[in-house]
């Protein structure tokens, strides 16, 4: 390779980080990534993979594994919280060859990830949390929490959504926007097969309980609904409060009979974040979580963040010089991932007011992505 950049160091080990050292390490850069984690994701739940992230894997060759080890469904199904259907959706909206949408779960995403990225050559560390970074005209110097040093032509942060490397980026700290919802995860095992070709949803008010597939007898379960900004979520009460909330939708008794205390219930608030100004400065650039994080009302976060590393390592490919690439990279992401996450924000917004129009959102949401990114 001819180019300018030859090591690339990502910090960030989550989705969006290790597709790309996938893309970049198959592209024969020299790839080093950095996660402050002492190890890879043990637990979480499921993800919902849309069409337009499954296009993108299958661009990096990985989702037919992905596909092995999750679910695919064709329907999403809404109920009231009796269990009636209300109606029904297709999951697919852009391409036919693939499956309506694949669930699975985190970790085991991840650990596909990790073996293929390591695969592609890339080098994964662990325990190795960024802290700061200097530059000069030929190289940046990255520091981690332990006290070493490493250095490479280019950073690139996927560090999430409270990424240090954005922020000594922009030279200021980006806040997060609480955006008045909290969502409760959790997995599910059943003695039966209840799962066929659908993602079953259920509503009351506004709570919006979602039970996802991840085989015929195994799903995740969410329930997003509002709480206060300053509410916590005792971890100790939390199964027994999940369950009572549930016990309110009669419809999803198959969940209540089956949870059990041995998967245990996350918690998080819902927040938003987006970097409108370029996610690029010298030698470091951003991408996933670290510059839009959105609500996971369309489960376009993940999507996004694939999204983004392929088009970051495809134009590190098409362009010598770093600087121009990044701003190519840039002018492709911004606007589709900036009005994606808007859009999922927005989702939220009118659950809260109980404003009308959320099947237009996902019918824009739709039309957005079948652009090309
Ligand atoms: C409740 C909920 C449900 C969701 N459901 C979906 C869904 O169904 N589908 C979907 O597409 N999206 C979904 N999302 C969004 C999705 O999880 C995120 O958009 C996606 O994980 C972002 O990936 P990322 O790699 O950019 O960031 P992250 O997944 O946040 O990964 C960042 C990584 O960087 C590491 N890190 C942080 N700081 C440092 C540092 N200083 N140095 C080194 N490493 C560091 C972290 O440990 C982490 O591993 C959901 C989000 C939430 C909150």
């Amino acid at each position: 390779m001819n180019h300018e950049v030859k090591k690339i160091i990502i910090a960030g080990g989550g989705i969006g980080g290790l597709c790309a050292a996938i893309s970049l390490g198959r592209a024969g850069f020299e790839v080093t990534l950095c996660e402050a984690a002492s190890e890879m994701r043990k637990s979480g739940a499921g993800i919902l993979q849309p069409q337009n992230a499954l296009g993108v894997l299958r661009e990096i060759g990985v989702y037919e594994e992905c596909c092995q080890n999750g679910f695919q469904t064709e329907w999403l199904k809404q109920h009231d919280e009796n269990g009636s259907l209300l109606f029904k959706v297709r999951e697919a909206f852009l391409d036919d060859s693939l499956p309506g949408r694949n669930n699975i779960l985190r970790q085991t995403l991840n650990d596909i990830l990790r073996k293929h990225a390591e695969a592609a050559g890339a080098t994964i560390l662990l325990g190795k949390k960024v802290v700061s970074y200097e530059e000069t005209a030929d190289e940046i110097t990255v520091h981690f929490a332990d006290g070493t040093v490493m250095t490479a032509d280019i950073l690139a942060g996927f560090d999430g959504i409270r990424s240090v490397v954005r922020d000594q980026m922009l030279q200021r700290e980006v806040k997060t926007e609480y955006l008045g919802m909290g969502a409760h995860r959790f997995f599910i095992s059943f003695p039966e097969r209840v799962f066929h070709d659908s993602t079953l949803m259920y509503k009351k008010g506004q709570t919006q309980v979602g039970v996802v597939p991840l085989s015929e007898k195994t799903g995740y379960v969410f329930i997003i609904r509002p709480y206060d900004a300053d509410c916590t979520d005792d971890e100790d009460t939390r199964f027994e409060r999940v369950k009572d909330l549930l016990h309110g939708f009669p419809g999803v008794k198959f969940v209540t009979e089956n949870m059990s205390k041995e998967y245990p219930v996350l918690f998080h608030k819902i927040e938003q974040m987006a970097v409108k100004e370029p996610w690029h400065r010298g030698r470091v650039v951003l991408g996933g979580d670290a510059v839009h994080a959105g609500a996971p009302t369309l489960a376009q976060g993940a999507a996004m963040a694939i999204e983004d590393a392929i088009v970051l390592s495809e134009e590190l490919q098409n362009d010598e010089n770093h600087e121009t690439a990044f701003q190519a990279y840039f002018e492709r992401r911004a606007e589709r991932a900036l009005q994606i996450q808007n859009l999922s924000s927005e989702i939220v917004r009118r659950e809260i007011k109980g404003t009308p129009g959320v099947q237009d959102i996902i019918g824009e949401c739709h039309r957005l992505l079948k652009e090309p990114y």
